[in-house]
């Protein structure tokens, strides 16, 4: 029999996942990876680094490492697909060269969401910080620039802004929702933050969006905000969110809403056509809702599931784990996981703050279980509450340790056991 041909397009967390996957189930198989970028696949959570000159491009390379250690992968660069026909079993590049599959993954990953009502958006200095290029361009851009302004108050953002910090730019944060990090935790949670982003120097305008932009021939001056202040600057920098890469597909046996949609063993609607990383609507696991997340670890588990079904070995992917984002802002880490907006629920929920940390526990209306947790400042034990909320474990018995957070793995043990019965 011929060797199978496997064809992934988008070389990153969930194409390069798969592709290590599919060597390890199928020695012999032709696997192919399919990218639109110029570099070769690279650790993208990193390019903030390459920006703040702390990591030079070669430093963030992910060949030989993370999710990329398989041999014997073909990756073609700079090659764009445009359409897939499945009747052909077939992709079409940019150029209207057909390449034809046995299996076929959908890894295009996702695209920063670019606002379509501020004017003059396209001049020189302003970036959306998503690829290497990006961040070569913007390294380049720092060093003609005294003051930046970031739109949007996400984790991204914030990590663009630490790298021009440490660049020793001037940087303005102008957020449009009344706190930061709006879609890990509510306002009031953000105040131990919000004082440590400004003791490291950044300046947060909150309530407020930009509407124009203004150049000169050296490209971006200043920003006009919707409250009447200019604020002037040489570069701009969007981080208003990411949207799935999936508009370029155009397939009646594909179903698109916001991404592909997949069912649990990563297949789309059409046979040997299979989606995993952020372009991909897969479900929340404590919900069961529909949900396209913009994690790299999430991108790595899906294309590790997709990888082994291409390969005949039906796996089921346990689905996502809400937004859960642990990492670490103006040395204040912070884990989020779970359900953590609270305001308009009948969720029971525990806060506890100090000086240095705090800490939100959500629990469902009944109490007996944690659907959600925030830790900012002492992030210890976070993994077993994950656990706990992952495995929608009932809590009743420890559940006096759990708010106390003098839980250890024993108790967590226990309530597994309490769960399946075998412990009374
Ligand atoms: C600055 C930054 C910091 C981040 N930090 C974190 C973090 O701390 N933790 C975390 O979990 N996540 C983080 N992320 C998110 C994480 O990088 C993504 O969730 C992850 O990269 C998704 O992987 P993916 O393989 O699904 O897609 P992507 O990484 O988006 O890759 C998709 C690839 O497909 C290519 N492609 C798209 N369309 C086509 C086409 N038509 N033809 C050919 N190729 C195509 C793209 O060019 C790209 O190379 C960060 C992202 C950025 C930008």
């Amino acid at each position: 029999m011929d060797n199978k041909r496997y064809v992934i397009i988008g070389g990153s967390a969930a194409g390069m996942a798969a592709a290590e996957t599919i060597r390890t189930c199928d020695p012999n198989g032709h696997i192919q990876v399919l990218s639109e970028e110029g570099d070769a696949p690279y650790f993208r959570p990193m390019i903030p680094f390459v920006v703040s000159r702390k990591k030079k491009a070669d430093e963030i390379s992910m060949q030989g490492q993370g999710p990329y250690r398989a041999e014997n992968v073909e990756i073609r660069l700079a090659t764009r697909i445009t359409g897939i026909d499945t009747r052909t079993a077939s992709v079409i590049t940019e150029q209207g060269e057909s390449i034809s599959y046995d299996r076929l993954l959908i890894a295009t990953g996702s695209r920063p969401n670019i606002p379509q009502n501020i004017t003059n958006l396209n001049c020189n200095g302003v970036f959306a910080l998503r690829t290497l290029a990006d961040a070569r361009q913007a390294s380049e851009r720092a060093k003609n620039t005294t003051h930046a302004i970031l739109l949007g108050g996400g984790l991204l953002n914030l990590k663009a802004a630490f790298a021009l910090l440490e660049r020793g730019i001037k940087v303005t944060l102008v957020v449009y929702s009344p706190e930061i990090l709006s879609q890990l935790m509510e306002p009031a949670d953000a105040l131990l933050l919000r004082r440590a982003l400004g003791r490291a120097g950044l300046t947060i305008l909150t309530d407020c969006s930009a509407v124009q932009i203004r150049s000169d021939r050296h490209g971006v001056r200043a920003v006009t905000l919707d409250n009447g202040l200019e604020l002037v600057c040489r570069m701009v920098c969007i981080g208003k969110g990411v949207r799935p890469n999936a508009d370029w597909i155009d397939n009646n046996e594909i179903t698109l809403d916001k991404g592909v949609v997949v069912d649990k063993y990563t297949c789309t609607g059409a046979d040997h056509v299979y989606a995993a990383g952020d372009v991909a609507v897969t479900y929340e696991s404590i919900t069961g809702k529909p949900v396209v997340t913009g994690l790299w670890t999430n991108a790595v588990e899906m294309g590790r599931c997709a990888g082994a079904n291409m390969a005949g070995r039906p796996t089921v992917y346990g689905g996502t784990f809400g937004i859960m984002n642990a990492t670490q802002i103006a040395r204040m880490p912070f884990v989020s996981m779970g359900m953590v907006h609270t305001t308009g629920t009948d969720y029971e929920t525990h806060c506890k703050s100090s000086r240095e940390s705090y800490r939100k526990l959500v629990f469902s209306p009944e109490g007996d279980r944690l659907i959600g947790a925030l830790f900012i400042g002492d992030i210890s034990g976070a993994g077993l509450y994950r656990a706990i909320i992952r495995e929608r474990l009932r809590i009743n018995e420890i559940k006096p340790r759990v708010i106390d957070h003098t839980l250890h793995y024993g108790h967590l043990l226990c309530a597994k056991g309490y769960e399946k019965g075998t412990v009374q």
